[in-house]
Formats: C-alpha cells, sequence, structure tokens
C-alpha cells in the first residue's frame, strides 16, 4: 500500500508564492478530485510533487511511504512510484514514443525487459486505448493531436505503473468518445494496481466516469474545501462564486503570460540523461 503525504507545502515560481500550505494525504486506491479555477496552483501543486526545477518548495514536506520524496531527484521520484500525466506534453523531436518509453521502463528495472516482451505489452496498451499504431514509432508526441497527446501520456502511465499518479487535466481535448476510453482505462489500472490517484479536471462528467473517492478544492495556493463526488456536482451547477462568497476570497487573475512546463526540464535525470 502506498501513501503520498503532503503537509504544509509552500511553494515559490520566480519568487512569487503560489502555494500557501497545501496538505494532502493520497492512499493506494482513493481518487482525488483536484478543483478549483484556473491559475491557482493546481499544476503547481503536481509539479512541485514530482520535482520540477522551476517550482521551489519554501516550506512543508512531501513524503511517500515515509520517504522524503524533496531529498529526491525526479528520476528517483519516479522510480520511487510518482508519475505525472501533464497538462501540457510536450514534442521531442528525434526520440520516438516507443524508444522513450523502452528507456522509462529500463531505468527502472535491474535488468532490460526483453524487447518482444516490451513490443507486445506497448502494442496492446496502445490498442487498449485505440490509438494509431503507427503512433508508437513516430517521434514523442510531435504532430499527435491533443487527445492522441493525452492518451499518449495514460500509455506511459499503464507502462511505468506508478503507485500514485497525477492527471494534469488529462480530459482536455479528449472528444466524448476518447473521454470514455481514457476514463475506463485508467479505472481498470486503478482496480488492478490498487493506484492511487490526483485527478484536475474542470468536468464533472469525467468525474462521474472515474467516481473520486476525495474531493479539495484549491484557491489562491490553499485548498478551502474538500468532500467527494458531491462537492465536484456543486461546482460543476454553481461554479466557484459561492466559494470566494463563503470564505470570503479574492479571485485570482490568470497569468497569460506563463509558460507550460516543458518535459525537456522534467524528465531529464540529474545525470543529463533521459529517465
Ligand atoms: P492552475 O493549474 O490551477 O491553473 P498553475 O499552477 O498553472 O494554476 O498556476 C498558478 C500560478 O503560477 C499562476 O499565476 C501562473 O501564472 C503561475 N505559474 C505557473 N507556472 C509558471 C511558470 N512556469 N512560470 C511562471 N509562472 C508560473
Ligand atoms: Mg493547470
Amino acid at each position: 500500500m502506498a501513501e503520498l503525504k503532503i503537509e504544509n507545502l509552500h511553494v515559490e515560481i520566480e519568487g512569487k508564492e503560489i502555494l500557501k500550505g497545501v496538505s494532502l494525504v493520497i492512499k493506494s486506491n482513493e481518487i482525488h478530485a483536484l478543483m478549483g479555477p484556473n491559475g491557482n496552483g493546481k499544476s503547481t501543486l503536481l509539479a512541485a510533487i514530482m520535482g520540477h526545477p522551476k517550482y521551489t518548495v519554501t516550506e512543508g514536506k512531501i513524503l511517500l511511504d515515509g520517504q522524503d520524496v524533496l531529498a529526491m531527484s525526479i528520476d528517483e521520484r519516479s522510480r520511487a512510484g510518482l508519475f505525472l500525466a501533464m497538462q501540457y506534453p510536450q514534442e521531442v523531436p528525434g526520440v520516438t514514443n516507443s524508444d522513450f518509453l523502452r528507456a522509462a521502463i529500463n531505468a527502472r528495472r535491474e535488468s532490460p525487459m526483453p524487447l518482444f516482451s516490451f513490443i507486445k505489452e506497448m502494442e496492446k496498451t496502445i490498442k487498449d486505448l485505440e490509438m494509431k499504431p503507427d503512433l508508437a514509432h513516430r517521434f514523442l508526441n510531435e504532430g499527435f493531436s491533443g487527445g492522441e497527446k493525452k492518451r499518449n501520456e495514460i500509455v506511459q502511465m499503464k507502462l511505468l505503473k506508478p503507485s500514485i499518479a497525477m492527471l494534469d487535466e488529462i480530459d482536455s481535448g479528449l472528444d466524448v468518445d476518447a473521454l470514455k476510453i481514457v476514463a475506463n482505462s485508467v479505472v481498470d489500472m486503478q482496480k488492478n494496481t490498487d493506484l492511487g490517484l490526483i485527478v484536475v479536471s474542470h468536468y464533472e462528467r469525467f468525474y462521474q466516469l472515474l467516481k473520486p473517492t476525495h474531493a479539495h478544492v484549491l484557491v489562491n495556493g490553499k485548498i478551502v474545501i474538500e468532500g467527494a463526488e458531491e462537492l465536484v456536482t456543486k461546482i460543476d451547477t454553481e461554479g466557484y462564486d459561492w466559494l470566494y462568497k463563503e470564505f470570503d476570497l479574492q479571485p485570482v487573475v490568470e497569468d497569460k503570460k506563463q509558460m507550460p512546463f516543458s518535459l525537456g526540464s522534467c524528465a531529464a535525470s540529474s545525470k543529463g540523461k533521459l529517465v
């Protein structure tokens, strides 16, 4: 059983405090919905957990099964069982999807996975997600549609078999059919592997398919209210206005100039090679 514990986390980007004391515990088999208006720190939280160098933790703790995550490099965090499906998956020309996946799998094994087993598993996963078979052999995310990029993040998750996975707006860019395929695939994996999940989405439709066990709303760098599925439904029908009034909060105006965080810095290990 895995447990990710976040205690009083404060995170800064370029000197600006974005997270102002977030505490959260995610265990195996739990599905946590993370909601909140744009620009309030949802992606920042996930990026800080995964160890993106641009996000500086100034206070607080992140523990995975009691181990200090903040002391680990990004590749160590991945090997320890954490996974992040990014809001904006990066295109990596020159690296084929299959080479990337194989390198990532082998980096967490004592001896490399036999090529035949790898190909069989990769092809099955791509087929389960109803993706075109040639996507395995094209450069990572290059020229993929928005939906294909998002499904490809799920392919990575299925092959890397994390214990705690974070999905950042994985449903954006998916049509209704693709949404069901992705949701079913995530639920299937969650049931079979006891996966614990943090899922950022704005859409109740996606959460209806996933059935979150917990829900949290992040406003201005703090979790202001927690609940379960009923909270997701309330936000879907009433929006966030009532929260601002009830908790006397100031809306955060989203900074449009922000750069989506890039795989280039996120997937590189401290030794400078792909993990
Ligand atoms: P959310 O995911 O809730 O929409 P984010 O965590 O992406 O919000 O952003 C929170 C705040 O941090 C915003 O003000 C955003 O502009 C800023 N921010 C996020 N990422 C970066 C970055 N890489 N560089 C500079 N500012 C950033
Ligand atoms: Mg975001």
